[in-house]
């Protein structure tokens, strides 16, 4: 039998290597842009057109290559940044690797212009596919210029994966600012079809994150520093009040690279322990400087993942070092936020089961048939027929949402407790939960989960009917947005109008909030805008769910109302009233559990 290992052509090994270090066109600008702070550069421009699919450019004024090394810059595993493995433990430059040139020159057409300072004339090298098709003497500006046109032209497979232009767009904004972060002695301009989004002059870190997150941010943003003879920590921390719920503008940078630190970041999370408001999480901006020697970046081809020889340490020094931030300016109040609401409800032990509430629906009840309810309320005529939802709870099971959940829907208790009246009688329970009399035990409705059931199925039916929910109007509130939120916020506007809002005025990066859904519980408009925004982010990896169904649910979660408001009898009674007019009472929108029935066989073996 002939032999039939072989070895791969460097095209293809490239484009191998390519899958991993070249996602996509953002990935592009981070190498390239990487290249460019480490040629020295005090001056970058990027410039890309349709996400970056079609053109990325990138213009540095950085120490240039000369005739040879522009060629052999293309070649893998060629760098002049490190010679032999010791190197790599003294890494002080982004690139070390030798891996982006092959990898992009594998999936793309690359025009690359260089010239160094002393030289009269500069290279053009052309390459596409990893063939080199021309390399000729120009004249050009010192330092270099690369254009990449037509990602993954050769790999449809690829090409295909990409998303939107905008959601392209957004990938390169998300490393822009991780580079203009680090390097704030830089100068930085990002232009996306021929508009400028962002013109940054050299500046101090604050100007810098100013320049990017918008002015707003300088209140929120308090020092932190500390040197130690085995990390240097800087940067600045975000005030707790300003903490938003899902993740953003935490950055940190370990001798001037971006990095994902999942345990850092505890250490952040774990400083400011107490003083957050719920499920919040604080913006930092944190740079760390270490003896290189004590780091090993070289675990992933993205270079984003740093190992720490003394993490234990560091996170140590981090937690003192955010809590003196804090501290100092008198930012840990006495309040705790901790002290109302952490109860222990329902009263099952960890493994006792628990029984999925079987409910049926009325069938003969169709939202749709009758003049649309705009508050998430049911008008009088309506009510009478829901009175008895408690009779929706019997034994014929509800159609749950999760298939998962429905195989495992234990059979129902069947002790009857006749004798157990039931009644429009509602106790709330520290401000969270509405217990009720049923015929089969007491039932539990979590008051915050179930009002997000009901907007949300509110907010589907406006989508649904094309039919905006009212909408209160407001003394306009002005919010500046970053521009990666701003993009979103353009693409979804529409879509928001219909369910209320009123926003206009899409300026640079600013919008007005004149009106928004009547329902809504939250007074602070901003903050509900934020909270929207935040959630309706989160679930942007959320393939199964389309844009109107992550406006629905983000919208629900965002002006529902909360744990701890205290609620009238008649509140509660509307409250369950306008849950079971829901087509899926059972669960909130993300999946949780809204009903929770204690049985009365449950109960009496408590009393055994
Ligand atoms: P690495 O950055 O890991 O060394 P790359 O493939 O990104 O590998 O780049 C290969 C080499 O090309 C670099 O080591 C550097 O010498 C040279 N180079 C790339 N981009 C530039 C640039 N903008 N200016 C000067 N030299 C560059
Ligand atoms: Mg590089």
């Amino acid at each position: 039998m002939p032999d039939i290992i072989h070895l791969l052509p460097d095209s293809v090994a490239n484009q191998i290597a390519a899958g991993e270090v070249i996602q996509r066109p953002a990935s592009v600008v981070k190498e390239m842009v990487e290249n460019s702070v480490d040629a020295g550069s005090t001056a970058i421009r990027i410039i890309a057109k349709e996400g970056g699919k079609t053109l990325i450019q990138v213009i540095d004024n950085g120490c240039g290559m000369s005739e040879t090394d522009a060629r052999m810059g293309f070649e893998r595993h060629a760098t002049s940044k490190i010679r032999e493995a010791g190197d790599l433990f003294a890494i002080r430059t982004l690139g070390f690797r030798g891996e982006a040139l092959a990898s992009v020159a594998s999936v793309a057409q690359i025009v690359l212009r260089t010239r160094k300072s002393g030289n009269d004339l500069g290279t053009e090298l052309i390459i596409a596919g990893s063939v080199v098709e021309s390399q000729v003497s120009v004249s050009c500006a010192i330092g270099t210029t690369f254009t990449v046109r037509n990602l993954f032209f050769n790999v449809p497979a690829r090409r295909k994966f990409l998303k939107t232009n905008n959601a392209e767009l957004k990938h390169i904004i998300y490393e822009f600012h991780r580079v203009a972060l680090a390097n704030p002695d830089i100068e930085f301009i990002l232009e996306h079809n021929d508009s400028e989004i962002y013109s940054l002059p050299r500046t101090n870190l604050k100007q810098r994150i100013i320049h990017l997150f918008g002015k707003g941010i300088n209140q929120n943003l308090t020092n932190i520093d500390t040197d130690t003879s085995l990390v240097r920590v800087s940067g600045y921390i975000g005030k707790p009040e300003f903490a938003r719920r899902t993740p953003g503008e935490q950055f940190f940078f370990t001798n001037k690279r971006f990095m994902k630190h999942p345990y850092f970041h505890k250490a952040l999370i774990t400083a400011y322990e107490k003083i957050l408001p719920p499920d919040t999480i604080p913006s930092y901006f944190i740079y760390l400087e270490v003896d290189p020697d004590t780091i090993d970046i070289n675990i992933h081809p993205t270079k984003t993942e740093i190992k720490f020889e003394n993490e234990l340490a560091i996170f140590q020094i981090l937690v003192a070092a955010t809590r003196e931030a804090l501290g100092r300016f008198n930012l840990i109040p006495s309040i705790d936020f901790n002290a109302e609401g952490a109860i222990e409800f329902p009263v099952f032990k960890r493994d006792d089961p628990v029984n999925v509430p079987g409910v049926s629906y009325n069938r003969q009840y169709n939202p749709f048939d009758e003049e649309i309810r705009i508050q998430g309320t049911v008008d009088h005529r309506d009510r009478e027929n829901l009175r008895h939802w408690e009779k929706l709870y019997s034994h014929e099971g509800i159609p749950l949402q999760s298939a998962a959940l429905q195989s495992e829907i234990p059979e129902q208790p069947s002790l009857p407790l006749e004798h157990l009246k039931q009644a429009d009688i509602f106790i709330q329970l520290k401000n969270r939960y509405i217990l009720t009399p049923v015929k089969s035990g007491l039932m539990m409705i979590d008051q915050r989960r179930a009002h997000e059931r009901i907007l949300y199925e509110q907010y589907i039916r406006s989508f649904a009917m094309n039919y905006p929910v009212a909408q209160r109007t407001l003394f306009p509130v002005t919010i500046e947005l970053d521009q990666a939120d701003y993009l979103i916020l353009t693409e979804i506007a529409e879509d928001l109008h219909t369910i209320g809002f009123d926003i206009r005025n899409f300026g640079t990066n600013t919008i007005v909030i004149a009106g928004y859904p009547v329902d809504n519980h939250k007074e602070d408009t901003r903050e509900l805008f934020d909270i929207f925004l935040e959630n309706f982010k989160s679930t942007g990896g959320d393939i199964k769910a389309n844009v109107r169904e992550r406006i629905a649910r983000s919208m629900a979660i965002a002006s529902a109302l909360n744990y701890g408001e205290s609620l009238s009898q008649q509140v509660m009674q509307e409250l369950v009233d306008n849950l079971f007019a829901c087509e899926s009472p059972g669960y909130s929108p993300s999946g949780k559990p809204v009903v929770v029935i204690l049985g009365a066989d449950e109960l009496e073996k408590k009393f055994k």
